[in-house]
């Protein structure tokens, strides 16, 4: 069985195939940063007429590159949610008109289960059930993952995701965008103990996080010492672990609460090598199992929707066409909004 994943949920085009037997064949993906850089931010309008150019010229370079046979691929998915309007809008079309022209079924998935179930790829014995913390550019959620497309959220950012965060500081220093890991290479170069910093809801009895308060006392600490290099590395190794102490804390209460031995951690935050190295140290202590990926698989990319398409269409799905995208899809809502399942 061999799966097209198209990932066009933001401003990073992805293009991959999944084959049962083989594994990942292809995983290619194209930035949109040149574009977007320039506003701090992605423009949305600007993301989704660079996916009319970019997506269809992409499958096509990648079949031929690879030799690959549109004949030999036994479905299509395509990311259906959350994301971006016109961008959903693009990989939405694509795929299911590939998918019609070529008789075969379009599987729309949830971009965040994709995320979710991304270390799967690379980990072969990771089964369900499983605590998951997912920590990307828009969400912080710590999940209770009971089985394909059943989740729980045990709790969630109330206000900024940890990725949005990470970018703000990034922007405010300078450093560019996205920020994530720019800005921990320059915390490499800070130390700790010079400044007090909050570990916002480190304590709190629930499992939700807080960082905008994190984002605003930092931001104003930064104004304050603007001239000073040395001051401005530490303010942002101060930052950067206040964050992933906060995360790693509330996770391994979460996995006590849950009595789960399995910790997931996904989502573009995860590629974070100091998290990762914290996250080993607390699943040693605690003698829990830790999955995580390579960092492509960490930020956006398409072989977590082939993947995660190969493992629906085994399933079973109807061949209908529908081409709905759904902008703020949860993953508490995966049975409700697939249809085909
Ligand atoms: P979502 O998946 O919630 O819809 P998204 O797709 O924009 O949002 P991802 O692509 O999963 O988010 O992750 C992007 C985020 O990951 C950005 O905020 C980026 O700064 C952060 N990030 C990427 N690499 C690193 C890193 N090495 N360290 C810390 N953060 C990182
Ligand atoms: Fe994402």
């Amino acid at each position: 069985m061999r799966i097209l994943g198209i990932e066009t949920s933001f401003d990073d085009t992805g293009v991959a195939i999944y084959d049962n037997k083989l594994g990942l064949l292809v995983n290619e993906l194209r930035h949109q940063n040149n574009i977007h850089s320039k506003y701090g931010g992605v423009v949305p309008e600007l993301a989704s007429r660079a996916y009319i150019n970019q997506v269809a010229p992409l499958i096509k370079e990648i079949i031929i590159k690879n030799n690959i046979s549109l004949n030999s691929l036994n479905g299509i998915a395509y990311t259906a949610g959350p994301g971006l309007v016109g961008s959903l809008l693009v990989g939405a079309g694509v795929g299911c008109a590939l998918a019609y022209a070529c008789n075969i079924p379009s599987i729309p998935i949830n971009h965040m289960e994709g995320h979710l179930l991304s270390p799967m790829i690379e980990n072969p014995n990771l089964k369900f059930p499983f605590l998951g913390l997912l920590i990307s550019g828009k969400h912080t959620q710590l999940i209770n993952a009971y089985q394909l497309s059943e989740y729980q959220i045990l709790g969630e950012t109330l206000d900024d995701a940890a990725g949005e965060v990470l970018d703000k500081i990034a922007q405010a220093l300078n450093l560019g965008y996205p920020g994530g890991y720019l800005l921990s290479q320059f915390a490499n170069k800070g130390k700790l103990g010079r400044f007090y910093f909050p570990k916002p809801m480190k304590y709190y009895s629930n499992f939700n996080f807080s960082f905008s308060g994190l984002k605003t006392f930092t931001l104003n600490l930064i104004k304050k010492h603007m001239y000073n290099i040395q001051a401005l590395h530490d303010i942002a190794c101060e930052f950067e672990y206040s964050i992933l102490d906060v995360l790693v804390y509330k996770s391994f209460k979460a996995l006590k609460k849950t009595g789960y031995d399995q910790l997931v951690i996904a989502g573009g935050v995860s590629a974070n090598k100091k998290l990762i190295n914290l996250f080993k140290k607390y699943a040693l202590i605690h003698n829990k199992k830790l999955y995580f990926c390579s960092p492509i698989f960490c930020t956006d990319n398409a072989a977590m929707i082939a993947y995660l398409g190969m493992i629906y269409l085994k399933r079973g799905i109807s061949k209908k066409i529908d081409i709905s995208i759904y902008p703020k899809w949860s993953i508490l809502n995966i049975k409700q909004k697939n249809h085909y399942l």
